[in-house]
């Protein structure tokens, strides 16, 4: 009998494309975990159309993942033509994005209920982002489970829990730098309004973030699945537990398991950068790598604010007079800054002027999609200058790699927070495109974590970011780690929590 059912899950990502990733990558884990498996990813045909082709490009595409598309006709929804995914429309139209979402449920109903009824005795639950809402819905009314999938523990409750209670938190009006403890957290855990994105110190309760994630019998899940290490995470887990009082399970590190696992040939990630991204680079790798084996171990600053977010005009200027002043070599992803076209082409007057000329001993300009892993890998990168992106995050710490923070929206503020105060890896030099950032203080801060004194605090980073790179390998252990633990007791109570 048990052998004929089919094990089914639906998993139904944002359309942004760090989430795609992570359910693709989560999918491919669970089909390797379990073959016996099968996963559908939902998605809008733009997005389903680049899973595909990053599916493609797999070394060995396992045939148990199957794409699903439902229509979406992006002007309906008050965006541009064509715009599927975060990467490609203006920031604050994001949230039409979100609210896009809510159009989803009838077709996700129609798609549960012919899987439901087509297959002999189907074993199905669903696995969704949290903005779907409606997901726990559904799947109540077919009698099967959901599972929310979320990224850090820490930044997901965080995340959440703010938005869902920030009306009521007794903040003094205007007092921006009032401490708050948020539900969920202990009391000691203390947060700031600065803290916050600039988006989510505007909310209001009525507003699309607020009705995404507003609480009641819509949002209920059997689960949570959070890509994260649960050694890494403690006080994110433990407020996980408070706040959603559900099963959690960390089913990270979702990424490259060859980068967790010693003596990697570089090849063999460079392959899986590009697989990974089906990105076209901005610049050639093995140069890259090569102008990287020039420098001495730990020297090099990399920076890079990952594929959707920007700093403004006059914050890259001061980053860009702070790293030359901090005369330390670096590698610079550059994303054209707010106000201009997210697609658009690079344009020499957002630097300082003659900087390319004047940096091209010490550093790299890099225009468009850089090879991030390999990057991180190699053992001349000191540091990381992120946005806190969590995937950002989890490779820069695969690597003991210390971060320098500089959050610029989502739930990174909270990344940048849990790695500063909980693990000791990063010191924040700056938060969101809107505030002030001095060249002075870039350069005194690239300084100071790249600086090799025993004792001082950039060889206090890395040897915490060393640390946590420990316990990242030892949970990926086979059959040991607390991944395997984690994927074991999921994947055999998912339909019968
Ligand atoms: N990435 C890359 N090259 C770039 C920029 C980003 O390979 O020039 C990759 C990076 O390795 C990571 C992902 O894109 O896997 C970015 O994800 P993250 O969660 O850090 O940030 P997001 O782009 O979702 O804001």
């Amino acid at each position: 009998e048990e052998a004929t059912q089919t094990k089914h899950i639906i998993m139904f990502p944002f359309m942004a494309q760090g989430h795609l990733t992570r359910f693709l990558e989560l999918a491919y884990r669970i089909v390797h975990h379990d073959p016996s498996f099968t996963i559908t990813i939902v998605n809008t045909p733009l997005n389903i159309n680049s899973l595909r082709s990053a599916i493609a490009n797999r070394p060995s595409p396992p045939s148990q993942i199957h794409l699903k598309s439902f229509p979406f006709n992006s002007s309906d929804h008050g965006l541009p033509p064509n715009s599927e995914n975060t990467n490609t429309i203006h920031p604050s139209q994001i949230p039409l994005l979100i609210k896009a979402c809510a159009s989803f449920e009838a077709p996700f109903r129609q798609f549960i209920s012919e899987v439901v009824s087509s297959e002999r005795n189907p074993l199905v639950c669903i696995v969704s982002d949290g903005f779907m809402r409606w997901a726990g819905d559904v799947a109540k009314s077919f009698g099967i489970f959901s599972y929310l999938f979320i990224s850090g523990a820490y930044s997901g409750v965080a995340y959440i829990s703010v938005i869902q209670n920030l009306p009521h938190l007794n903040m003094a009006d205007g007092g921006t730098h009032d401490e708050f403890s948020v539900p969920g957290f202990p009391e000691s855990c203390r947060f700031t309004s600065t803290e916050l994105t600039p988006r989510v110190r505007a909310i209001d309760g009525k507003d699309e973030l607020s009705r995404a994630f507003k609480r009641g019998s819509s949002y209920e899940y059997n689960g949570v699945l959070c890509n994260t290490v649960k050694e890494i995470e403690p006080l994110g887990l433990e407020a996980m537990r408070n706040y959603f009082k559900l099963p959690v399970w960390c089913v990270g590190p979702l990424i490259p398991l060859k980068l967790l696992i010693k003596n990697m040939s570089l090849d063999t990630s460079m392959g899986v950068t590009s697989q990974r991204s089906g990105k076209k680079l901005g610049i050639d790798p093995k140069y890259c790598m090569e102008w990287l084996d020039s420098h001495q171990t730990r020297s090099v600053v990399y920076i890079s604010f990952g594929s959707e977010n920007a700093i403004s005009e006059s914050q890259m200027m001061e980053l860009a007079n702070g790293l030359e002043e901090s005369k330390k070599p670096f590698i610079w992803v550059i994303r054209p800054p707010i106000g201009f076209d997210p697609k658009g082409d690079f344009q020499p007057e957002w630097l300082p002027s003659g900087f390319v000329d004047r940096v091209s001993k010490q550093g790299l300009v890099v225009t468009g999609w850089a090879p991030q892993l390999e990057i991180l890998c190699h053992q001349s990168t000191g540091a990381f200058l992120s946005h806190c992106g969590w995937n950002s995050v989890l490779e820069s710490l695969s690597q003991g790699v210390p971060i320098i923070g500089w959050p610029l929206g989502g739930e990174q503020g909270y990344n940048a927070k849990m790695l500063a105060e909980e693990l000791g890896v990063s010191v924040v030099l700056a938060r969101w495109s809107d505030t002030r950032i001095g060249k002075e203080e870039v350069s005194r801060v690239i300084n100071m974590v790249l600086d090799k004194t025993e004792g001082g605090k950039g060889d206090v980073l890395r040897k915490k970011a060393s640390e946590v790179e420990e316990l990242m390998r030892k949970a990926i252990e086979i059959n040991k780690g607390s991944y395997y633990d984690a994927m074991n007791n999921f994947l055999t109570r998912c339909f019968s929590i």
